[in-house]
Parts: C-alpha cells; structure tokens; sequence
C-alpha cells in the first residue's frame, strides 16, 4: 500500500500489505482477547478510552499532519479532527455504562430484565475522507460495550490507520482488542465470511455498501451501512439569508467537498434565488483553494486523481447539456489533484449530477417555487442521509422535519455529525446508526433475562 501526497502526488510511504498469516494471525488475537476484554468492567474500559482521548489531544500535530499529507484535508480541519475524535472517546467512557445498564421489566416472573452484551470481534471497514473520526466513531463505541474491533481502512490511508492502532495500544488496551489490517477490498470478504468475526460496519461508497451488505446477508452477520449522501440544503424566504449562505459555502466545501453530509444540492425559492445566490457564489470565490498545509487555505487538493477525474467528469457533463457555470469548472493544470470551487445552476434530469453524489467542491443550485416543490424535489434523490433547511416558519418547519427523507434534519445549521446524536441514513444512504446511545446499541446481544 501507498501513501501518495494528493498535494504533490509524491509517494511518502509505502507499507507492505499483511500476508495471509499475518491476517489469521490478527483474527485470532482479536477472538482471545474478546475472550478476556469481555470481562472487563465499564471502569476499566472507560480508563483506557479517556486514555486514548489523552494520546490524541497530546499528538494531535502528529496526527493531524499524517492525515493531510495522506488524503489532503487542511492541516487545520486534520487537527478539528482529531480533537473530535477525542471527543467522542471521552463521551462513551462517560456514558457506555448508562446505556448498556440492565433494564428491568415487568412480566410475569419473578424477576426480568434486559441486558446488553458485547457480540465478540467486529470488523470495521472505513474510508479514507476523515481517516480518523470514521474509525473512531466505531471505536469507541464498540470498545466500550465490551466487543473487540479488526479495522480494515481505506487503502490510500495506511499511515492514519497505523496511527489509530499505536493510539489504542499506547492508551493501555490490552493486545488484540483492536488491531488495523493492512488488506485490500477484495480481502473482506473472507475475513467477514470468519466464525470468529460477529459483525461488520461499512462506511463507504453504495458499491462498497452493496458488496459488504450482501456478504454479511448471506452469514447472518448485523451489518451497519453508512453510505453516500446528496443532502438538500433548502433556504426559503424570511430565512437569514446572509447566514444561509455563510453557511453554505462552509456546508459544501468542507473537507474540501469530500463529506457524505456535505450539502450537495442547494433548493432555493425563486423569492430568494437571486440573493442567496449572489452571497453564496461571492463567498466561494473568497476561499483559498491550495496548499493544505498553509494556514491561509480553505479548500486543499482532492485526495486522489480518480476523484478530480469524476467530479470533473460530473460537471463537464452537466455543462454539455446547459448547466450555467457560476464560477469554478476548470481543471487546472500541474502537480496536485486541485480542483477549483464550483457552482453551477439551470440543472436538468437528464444530467449526470441530478441523481450522483458530487464528491467534491461543486455546488448545485436549483430553483424552486413553492415549500411543496422544495420537499419532492429535496426527496427526489436514492440518498436520504443528512438535510438542512432554512426558514423561521415555525409551520415550514414542521413539514420539513416530517416528510424530508433522510437520516437528520437540521434547521437552520448545517448537517454535523456529534456524538450526542445518532447518525446514519435512509434509502441507498444506508441503515443501522452510529453514534448516540443508538450506536452503541448495534453491536450487543439484546438479551431478556427471566428468572423463576
Ligand atoms: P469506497 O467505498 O470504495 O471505499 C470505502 C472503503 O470500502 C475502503 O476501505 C475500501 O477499501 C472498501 N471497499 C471498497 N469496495 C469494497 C468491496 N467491494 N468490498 C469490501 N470493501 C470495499 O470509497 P472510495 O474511496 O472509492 O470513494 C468513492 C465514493 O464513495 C465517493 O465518491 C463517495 O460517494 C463515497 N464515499 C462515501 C463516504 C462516506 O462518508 N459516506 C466516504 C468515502 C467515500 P479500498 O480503499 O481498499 O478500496
């Protein structure tokens, strides 16, 4: 495996893939260990994650700089990263024991209760766009309820997934509880197809989904799908249009444009069209598109060639059928996989961008005449994971938050993923949930205890 610098396309690294042994050999680890870790308490558990919350916030230079040399995220979003990453260790250890504590219940025995045990190792299949926080996400969780984790990271992300493992191991945990796999995609399939691995969670493209899912049907294994997204960002009149398109432009170029929940279809009312639309193109041409690594940038390089050619290949197609460019849509020559912020508006079906995922720095603006048109054509779409919409109506904002199909509705913010609340999608956008007391409880065995 390599890690190509996305800025430069130099090669920085280059890291062996795990043999056949060596991946049997992990299998194993991770089943004895879960053997023992099971038996820990949520004291000790929680120790070690606050402890991994420590090694994080204590390397987070470190870190950060492998993650923007390795996937081109701006050193600074890189750092945002892995703090939240801290985070989100920090929130299990404090909360694992009161969700997964026995609940009792009324029946007809003398004693009845439900409890939560860990289901054994887990496999994680993660990607690449925010190489720490997809993982950690799944780590802390499914640490914390008792369960050991095997993490088969995006290819083109090796060093980070490394890292993840040295955080664990220097945090305490014991050996085998988690280890990262060095493997490609085609190596999954027989390491979820394994006795000793109970479950898997996929974060990912709808192919990878597909592929995973189908595997894991097939062995009777819960799976948890967190897939792509075109999340609508909806603004109607009376909205604070000024703040709507502030907003806007941080909700789609985030992470240089490479995030599931980043607003990906801006539904504005014909009211409004020409003035958010004013403030939002002015405000994408404000951002620095350029060095990841300099203070000033907003917007680095995509991560790999194979994603500039895509996303470029996605606008160039809308622009051949009619589609105005409102600035942006050049690809620019010389070393790195730049790509400039990109608007454009007078979209139709039959272009590509209508039903895709743009993952990338490209804004797609559509106007519409009515709440009602906004809702079907924020729905028309196979995704349904994160939707933001715009309006003070405290009606409008009702109707939005019960017929939008998607994972979370945010009304006035943009879509952000915070351990306090589950996050997952509808449609192809996937199921099962992350985060939250929800996603603690995908990988235990709900068990009714009833006694005499
Ligand atoms: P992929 O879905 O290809 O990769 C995600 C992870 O899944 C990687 O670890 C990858 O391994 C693995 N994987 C891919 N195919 C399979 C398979 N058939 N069986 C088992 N594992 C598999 O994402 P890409 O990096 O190719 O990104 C392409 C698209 O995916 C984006 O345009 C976007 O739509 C979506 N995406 C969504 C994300 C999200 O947060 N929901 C995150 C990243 C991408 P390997 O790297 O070795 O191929």
């Amino acid at each position: 495996m390599k890690s190509v610098n996305p800025a430069t396309g130099e090669t920085i690294a280059t890291y062996p893939d795990h043999t056949p042994e060596q991946v049997q050999a992990a299998l194993h680890a991770a089943h004895a260990a879960f053997l023992t870790y099971r038996r820990t308490t949520f004291a000790q558990r929680s120790g070690w994650m606050n402890a991994a919350a420590d090694v994080l916030e204590r390397r987070v230079e470190e870190l950060a700089r492998l993650a923007t040399r390795e996937m081109g995220k701006t050193l600074e979003a890189a750092r945002q990263e892995v703090r939240k990453c801290a985070s989100a260790c920090r929130y299990y250890a404090a909360h694992a024991g009161d969700f997964l504590a026995p609940e009792p219940a009324q029946t007809d025995a003398d004693d009845a209760y439900v409890t939560y045990q860990p289901l054994g190792v887990v496999l994680a299949v993660m990607p690449w766009n925010f190489p720490y926080w997809q993982a950690f996400r799944f780590i802390a969780p499914t640490l914390m309820a008792g369960n050991t984790g095997l993490l088969k990271h995006a290819s083109n992300v090796p060093g980070c997934a490394l890292a993840i493992e040295d955080v664990l191991r220097e945090a305490g945990f014991p050996a085998g509880v988690f280890t990262t796999l060095l493997i490609g995609s085609q190596e999954v399939e027989a390491v979820l197809k394994d006795d000793r691995v109970r479950a898997v969670s996929l974060t990912g493209s709808e192919g990878a989904g597909r592929a995973v899912s189908a595997t894991a049907g097939a062995q009777l294994k819960p799976a948890v799908m967190e897939l792509g997204g075109s999340d609508p960002f909806i603004v109607l009149p009376g909205a604070d249009l000024e703040l709507a398109a502030k907003t806007a432009v941080t909700a789609r170029t985030i992470n240089n444009g490479q995030s599931c929940i980043a607003a990906k279809r801006f539904i504005v009312h014909a009211d409004v069209y020409d003035a958010f639309t004013q403030a939002f193109v002015a405000g994408l041409n404000a951002l620095k598109v350029g060095d990841p690594e300099a203070d000033d940038t907003d917007v680095g390089p995509l991560a790999t060639p194979q994603i500039r050619d895509d996303l470029h290949a996605q606008v160039q197609d809308a622009v051949n059928k009619g589609a105005r460019v409102l600035t942006g849509g050049k690809r620019p020559g010389g070393p790195g996989n730049y790509y400039p912020v990109t608007a454009l508006d007078q979209l139709t079906p039959e272009m590509d961008v209508w039903t895709q995922e743009t993952f990338g720095p490209a804004a797609l603006i559509f106007r519409v005449g009515s709440l009602d048109e906004a809702i079907e054509l924020a729905n028309a779409t196979s995704f349904g994971l994160g939707s933001s919409a715009w309006t003070a109506d405290p009606a409008a904002q009702r109707r939005l938050t019960e017929e939008l199909e998607a994972g979370s509705v945010f009304i006035n913010a943009m879509v952000a993923s915070d351990p306090r609340l589950p996050f997952g999608g509808v449609k192809n956008s996937g199921f099962g949930r992350e985060l939250g007391r929800h996603g603690i409880l995908q990988f235990v065995n709900v068990k009714s205890v009833s006694i005499g």
